[in-house]
């Protein structure tokens, strides 16, 4: 956000380096596979343009990448779980896979949570915490019945493995912790892949392409297409009836959309009924259900701004952040106006849910009157999200989420720390 009162032009990408899945030993086949490769780091992704240029941006690194297959090394999320789990392994943690937490267990004369009960590999274990227990278990994106009470409406792709069924709220609701934030999400742009045998979503900002531009179900632009808050505009509700205000809502572009980015043209293809197509603009509108007054409207008044090289309805291409996205000053208009004619929808794509246990500063589970549970933290996805929906820049998940993660350990250590003080003056 440079132009925020202290914004800068430039900031600090941080993204793993790729490592190799060799380092964590007979955990290396546990490691679940991305949706994409993570052949390639971040900046090699951006540098080499690699959405719009694939063949250019792999030949110029080839070098790197038959390298890291030989020698199993993943970047960006790959990456991120490998080095973490590395962590863990070389700090004593003990790990447990095929274990699912299905209760929380509490003392009733102190209510502190001590411990937890888990079906491991079949067989259901109680598990004791000398301290306390973190609720790490990401969002509900995977459990249909929360989903729609707290996103209803038009949803197209989940982008998260399927195991995200919001346990860790239930869990947390269900020993009196307050939850909140619960219709918020991480709502990003995604397209069709396929994922563990299964039609899954892939996040691309797909809807930011020069001959592209997004409508609402009145066949009208609500955003600019560029801006990578477009999930919090798409997700938008009407303050009553809380359904969406804009969906459905469509891609809508023209043949060049395709050939300005390729791997669109292969995802699409796992979906045959995800990309409509037609050879007038009228003809597109009548397939997709939007009015065709409003569509040939609205595309019309978007030309004239390519012509005038202005958006005068929602600045595309403006702010610096635009300006990055399109390569350039001026590059984010053009005109659509080349058939056959394309529409994709655009509707809310989760990656993972944002509600979920209110805490304190400490990451400390609250109940609904502030008092804290005691014993019982929350991190990442599973805690109330203190931004929701927003982002503060592409990308900002990860980080707040590792912190969460970072201080609920510091307050544990803390607690820690306390009670063998206590023991000390007690003996
Ligand atoms: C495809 C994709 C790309 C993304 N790219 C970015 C990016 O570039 N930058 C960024 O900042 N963010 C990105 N995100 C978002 C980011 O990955 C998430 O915000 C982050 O992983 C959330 O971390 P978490 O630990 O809270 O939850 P998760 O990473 O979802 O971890 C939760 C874990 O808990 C497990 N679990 C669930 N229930 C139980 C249970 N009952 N018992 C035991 N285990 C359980 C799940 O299986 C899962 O392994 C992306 C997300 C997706 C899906």
């Amino acid at each position: 956000m440079p132009e925020r009162a202290g914004g800068k032009l430039r900031g600090r990408m941080l993204s793993p380096k790729p490592l190799s899945k060799w380092i964590v030993g007979s955990f290396a086949g546990k490691i679940r596979p991305s949706t994409l490769p993570h052949l390639f780091t971040y900046q090699e992704v951006y540098e080499g343009d690699l959405y719009h240029r694939p063949v250019r941006a792999t030949l110029r690194v080839i070098h790197r990448l038959i390298w890291r297959v030989l020698s199993r090394s993943r970047a960006q999320g790959s990456a991120l779980v490998t080095g973490l789990l590395k962590g863990c392994l070389d700090n004593g943690c003990s790990i447990s896979t095929n274990a699912r937490v299905v209760e929380l267990i509490k003392d009733n004369e102190t209510g502190r949570i001590v411990g937890l009960v888990a079906d491991m590999n079949g067989t259901r274990k109680h598990l004791r915490g000398n301290v306390g227990v973190v609720i790490a278990s990401g969002g509900f994106e995977w459990n249909r019945e929360m989903l729609n009470e707290h996103f209803p409406g038009k949803l197209d792709w989940l982008g998260s493995p399927r195991g995200n069924e919001g346990d860790g709220q239930r869990m947390v609701s269900n020993v009196g912790g307050a939850l909140a934030h619960m219709d918020q999400a991480n709502v990003y742009p995604a397209i069709p892949t396929r994922y563990e045998g299964k039609l899954h979503g892939l996040p691309m900002i797909f809807q930011a392409e020069k001959h592209a531009i997004v409508v609402n179900r009145s066949g009208k632009r609500f955003a600019s297409e560029y801006d990578f808050n477009i999930g919090v505009a798409v997700d938008q509700r009407d303050r009553k009836a809380g359904q969406p205000e804009h969906l459905p809502a469509w891609v809508i572009a023209d043949s060049r959309l395709l050939k300005d980015a390729p791997p669109l043209g292969w995802y699409s293809r796992n979906d045959p009924n995800w990309m409509v197509r037609a050879s007038t603009l009228h003809e597109l509108a009548t397939k997709i259900g939007v009015p065709a007054e409003a569509l040939a409207e609205t595309v019309a008044r978007f030309n004239g701004f390519c012509a005038d090289g202005r958006d005068r309805d929602f600045h595309r291409g403006e702010s610096a952040w635009e300006q990055f996205k399109a390569g350039g000053a001026n590059s984010a208009l053009g005109p659509i106006d080349r058939p056959p004619y394309l529409a994709a929808p655009f509707n809310r794509s989760i990656l993972g849910t944002k509600g979920g246990a209110r805490t304190n500063m400490a990451g400390q589970v609250v109940r609904a009157d502030g008092g804290v549970i005691p014993g019982l933290y929350a991190a990442g996805l599973s805690m109330a999200n203190p931004i929701g929906t927003l982002a503060v820049g592409p990308g900002t998940t990860i980080g707040p989420n590792l912190t969460w993660g970072f201080i609920c350990g510091e307050a544990l250590l803390s607690e820690t720390v306390a009670r063998r003080e206590q023991l000390a003056v007690h003996a």
